[in-house]
């Protein structure tokens, strides 16, 4: 069983590397998920606009907390969701491989931040999803300002999670602006994410970690963890 895993592990692997349509694919999901967020924030500007009378900031500030935390958790479920899944002979197996890597990464290419929203967008489907349903209801119903605010800043901090989970790898120790956000806990802190590279299933989420707790109580339920099972796969591949 482990060895067929590590054998479909190598093919997904291949076909991630050397295939066309792998290749290209995450950057027409990361372009559709910019292209969707560009939109999605004229729509919401343009409702708010239209209210402007009635749009607080206090209101603002509490709804933008809130889908900083929801992003952070969803975050976690989904990251929680790919560490777990083995399905490699599936059609989007390779993208589940490559995603596999990163327990083994201590460092990444350094990038403009900019960079790393835009390629790291590209591996989150379910984004691109979320995000096309999401421009589709804000032409087809009214909805309340509040509730748009909240869904597109979930659209935007989803991605912009990405960028955290990079600095916690690859931020300049002397940065000073980074280092007092993540020690604020309002980016990914180093010390509390290196648990999830040390550990097993847990510290899932990747924008700040403030709902780690409560995700790793649903992982314990629903998963027995990925050090003896994917990060298996991973290792064998990269002894090869
Ligand atoms: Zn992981
Ligand atoms: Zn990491």
């Amino acid at each position: 069983m482990l060895e067929n895993k590590k054998n479909e592990f190598k093919i997904a692997m291949d076909s991630y590397n050397n295939n066309y349509f792998y290749n290209k694919f995450g950057i027409i999901i990361a372009s559709i998920i910019i292209g969707m967020q560009l939109i999605s924030v004229c729509n919401l500007l343009q409702n708010i606009n239209e209210n402007i009378n009635v749009v607080g900031a206090i209101g603002v500030s509490v709804v933008l907390i809130f889908a900083y935390i929801l992003a952070d958790f969803i975050s976690g479920i989904v990251h929680m969701y790919m560490d777990n899944n083995t399905n490699y002979k599936s059609i989007i197996g390779p993208f589940i491989a490559a995603f596999h890597l990163h327990h083994k990464q201590p460092k990444y290419k350094n990038r403009n931040p900019l960079v790393v929203y835009f390629i790291e967008s590209g591996s989150k489907f379910w984004l691109a999803g979320y995000l096309v349903i999401l421009v589709y209801l804000q032409y087809k119903i009214e909805l309340f300002y509040y509730l748009n605010l909240l869904l597109v800043a979930i659209g935007g901090f989803s991605s912009f999670a990405e960028v955290s989970h990079y600095w916690c790898h690859n931020a300049d120790k002397n940065n000073r602006i980074i280092n007092k956000l993540q020690r604020a806990k309002i980016l990914l802190p180093r010390s509390h994410h290196k648990n999830h590279h040390i550990k097993d299933n847990t510290h899932y989420a990747f924008l700040n970690g403030i709902t780690d707790s409560f995700v790793n109580i649903i992982a314990k339920c629903f998963y027995s963890g990925y050090k003896n099972n994917s990060d298996l796969h991973v290792l064998a591949y990269k002894a090869q």
